[in-house]
């Protein structure tokens, strides 16, 4: 009989700074590469134009949401920007894992730290811009967020830049391809061992 134990995969978590392009990444490897599977988090935040229920969040109400953390269903959570509360769906990660598929979390740092004390064998891995002004320049030019919203983002971000010696692994996201391919290359070794790399 196969070893179950042997088989599950081990949890990557990316986090990193507010606007440091976590969630371009994220969609970068969900486009190109289907054989990561990426948790989709339940939020209280209202949708964007253009994001669909159940593919980049489970938009849900407060009340759901206090019913998701009382019964237990969350791994981690958060409340992100003083704004919105964000969780990871426990379930969906354990059947991932269980299967062996590399299984990715990108989530806040407050969420990331919840993991580390549940899940300590998980893999943190930190994405960094590649400068101060670059992380600033991404912030204000995404024009999502009002002023005030952005200085509050960036007041966050200063924290959260302090927070990359508690990692495991740090990818600089100069570029999101290569980015995304760093990440993807990381979760295929924790899968597949050493010995499949494809150093050039
Ligand atoms: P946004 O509202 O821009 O999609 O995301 C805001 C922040 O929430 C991002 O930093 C993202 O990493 C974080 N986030 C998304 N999902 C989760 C989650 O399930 N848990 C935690 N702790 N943070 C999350």
């Amino acid at each position: 009989m196969p070893d179950a134990a042997a088989r599950r995969s081990r949890l990557v978590v990316l986090a990193g700074p507010t606007a440091v392009g976590k969630g371009t990444v994220a969609a970068d490897i969900r486009e190109r590469h289907p054989e990561v599977w990426i948790s989709v988090s339940a939020t209280t935040r209202p949708p964007r134009p253009g994001e669909v229920d159940g593919v980049h969040y489970w938009f849900v109400s407060d009340a759901d949401f206090d019913r998701m953390i009382g019964a237990g269903e969350l791994l981690e959570w958060a409340v992100v920007h003083k704004a919105a509360r964000y969780g990871t769906p426990r379930r969906a990660v354990d059947t991932m894992l269980d299967d062996g598929r590399p299984a990715l979390l990108e989530i806040d740092l407050q969420g990331a730290r919840q993991v580390r004390e549940t899940m300590p064998e998980a893999l943190f891995v930190f994405l960094k811009p590649p400068s101060w002004e670059e992380l600033v320049r991404r912030l204000t030019g995404r024009g999502t967020e009002s002023a005030e919203e952005q200085a509050r983002r960036l007041e966050t971000a200063l924290d959260e830049l302090a927070a990359e010696e508690e990692f495991d692994v740090t990818i600089v996201n100069h570029e999101v391809h290569a980015a995304a391919e760093e990440l993807v290359a990381l979760m295929t070794d924790q899968v597949s061992g050493p010995e499949e790399s494809t150093d050039s």
